[in-house]
């Protein structure tokens, strides 16, 4: 598996930054941003901006594209990794990169390390990029929200990531120690061990099956389920004690399929058992036995995922993401068109307001938001 690409890091601008970051902003409300729109957000007081996107087309930071009504540059999926590791690394949370460790389903894993030296975990979220098979029906609705894009989504991923994460690891569940998140990506404690899908036979199954059980049943009691409790979401330390990981489809259990979900984890574990270590139990946990001691799930929601402005909870609910997000061409003509008109709508006020959103955007990059203290 490759290394992240990240030599470019050294060589882009805060120009360069600032371009990209007034692309990403224009990303908000167009699938292509108009070259004009890019130069009068980004605001550089020598102009050359036009310049700028051309250099970032060669490096495929961005791209330039044709639409059906109009043309517009698009940050590449480079190109908003970029943006995130830039902001990471300007906080000082990671200094080196390593090797690709694993890939998931809608993701990247890399090894990174800090300026110490110390090993981390890179995630980076990479939800379908456009347009989603399982929804089309809802095409109306989506259009009318063309900032629904693989950007958003990835980010919103990462950012309920992080937040269970955190979450969970102040109540001391067993999950790697969450250190920053930016954009699609978060950074965690690296593991010291493997996926159970690995791991083909225990001393003691019945201790281990134990353990996942009661897991469920306390994450249950805090009000949420995992949602995707299976052996690959599931580590198995240096001291064969399980870790949890891969939270971006966690759900509360107040939600309307939570029995399902609920149950779905546990069938996983049960049925794993069986298969790989021959371990079967008559005892497991059922929904209706739970006793909710905790509001994680709320705590969750309040801590802002929910809240962004970017995408709207329940259409993020109806493409179930981090559950079957499904990449598909986008029939984005509809988008074109709503973008064409409105990027020939704006007024000198939204575009001091976009100006202001970059501003804030660089400025957040630089300041370590996250205070949680060093891996001991
Ligand atoms: P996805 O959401 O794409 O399934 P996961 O979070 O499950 O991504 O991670 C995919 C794989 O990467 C895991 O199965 C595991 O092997 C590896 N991995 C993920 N997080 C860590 C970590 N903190 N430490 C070590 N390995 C990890
Ligand atoms: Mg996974």
């Amino acid at each position: 598996m490759g290394k992240l690409d990240v030599a470019i890091l050294r060589y882009l601008t805060g120009e360069d930054f600032r371009v990209l970051t007034a692309v990403e902003m224009g990303m908000k409300n167009h699938e292509l941003v108009p070259g004009s729109l890019v130069a009068s957000i980004a605001n550089l007081r020598h102009g050359g901006v036009h310049k700028l996107m051309k250099e970032l087309c060669k490096h495929r930071l961005l791209t330039y594209e044709r639409g059906k009504h109009y043309d517009g540059y698009r940050l590449t999926n480079a190109g908003y990794d970029y943006l995130a590791l830039k902001a990471l690394t300007n906080r000082k949370v990671i200094a080196s990169f390593g090797n690709q460790i694993g890939v998931g389903k809608e993701s990247n894993i890399y090894t990174v390390a800090d300026e110490d030296r110390n090993p981390l975990c890179l995630k980076l979220h990479r939800l379908g990029r456009t347009c989603f098979r399982n929804i089309k029906s809802k095409r109306d609705y989506h259009a009318h929200r063309n900032n629904a894009s693989w950007l958003y989504l990835s980010r919103i991923s990462a950012t309920k990531e992080f937040a269970y994460m955190k979450a969970l690891y102040d109540r001391d569940f067993p999950v790697p120690k969450p250190i920053d998140f930016n954009r699609h990506c978060v950074v965690m404690q690296l593991v010291n061990g493997g996926p159970l899908t690995h791991v083909t036979a225990v001393e003691d199954p019945g201790a281990l099956y134990d353990e996942l059980m009661n897991l469920i049943v306390r994450l249950g009691n805090c009000g949420v389920i995992h949602g995707d409790f299976n052996e690959f979401n599931i580590m198995i330390d240096e001291d064969n004690h399980p870790i949890i990981i891969d939270f971006p489809q966690m759900v509360s259990t107040s939600h309307s399929n939570a029995e399902l979900y609920f149950d779905r984890d546990v069938r996983c574990v049960r049925e794993f058992f069986k298969k790989r270590f021959g371990y079967e139990s008559d005892l497991y946990p059922k929904f209706s036995e739970l006793e909710r001691d905790d509001v994680l799930d709320t705590e969750v929601a309040c801590s802002g995922y929910k809240r962004t402005k970017d995408v709207d909870n329940d259409l993020l609910e109806e493409m179930g993401i981090g559950l079957e997000v499904s990449d598909d061409e986008a029939d984005s003509e509809d988008d074109d068109q709503d973008a064409a008109e409105s990027a020939n709508k704006y007024t000198e006020q939204d575009l001091d307001e976009l100006r202001k959103e970059v501003d804030a955007s660089i400025k957040n990059d630089e300041t370590v938001i996250n205070q949680i203290t060093e891996i001991t």
